[in-house]
């Protein structure tokens, strides 16, 4: 693990919630990016070496509308960034945590990434991403 790369927070609106961030980090939303497959629209911000993805879900029955329907907006996952994904995965594996994808999934901003689940993480939700190159 090099270095948390972001944290993400689920948001009811990106709409509501962009310009609160935009305000908050006084610092514009730099990318805006729907991904598909995980049924969620994306907005990124830059704070110095800290980076903020904030997630709206696309679709009613998406992670994060299902995710804000038990817990609320909030805090949904660190994601730190390795150097080999794979290399990552299968050593964490091997240390007993679970993936929650296999393989490497395309994840928003050009990276690689894989979950691990909560349960084995005292209840947060961890990213791994590397560059997609
Ligand atoms: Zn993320």
């Amino acid at each position: 693990m090099q270095k948390i790369e972001h944290i993400g927070i689920a948001v009811k609106s990106l709409g509501t919630a962009v310009p609160v961030y935009e305000k908050l980090l006084n610092s514009p939303c730099y990318k805006t990016e729907t991904v598909e497959s995980e049924k969620v629209n994306t907005a990124f911000f830059q704070n110095g070496p800290n980076k903020v993805e904030l997630l709206e879900s696309s679709d009613p029955d998406g992670v994060i509308a299902k995710f804000i329907d038990k817990k609320g907006e909030g805090l949904h996952h660190v994601a730190f960034a390795v150097d080999d994904i794979e290399a990552e995965m299968k050593r964490l594996q091997e240390q007993g945590f679970v993936l929650l994808n296999e393989k490497p999934k395309a994840g928003a901003d050009n990276k690689w990434v894989c979950f691990l689940h909560p349960k084995h993480t005292h209840g947060v939700l961890i990213e791994l991403c590397s560059e997609r190159k």
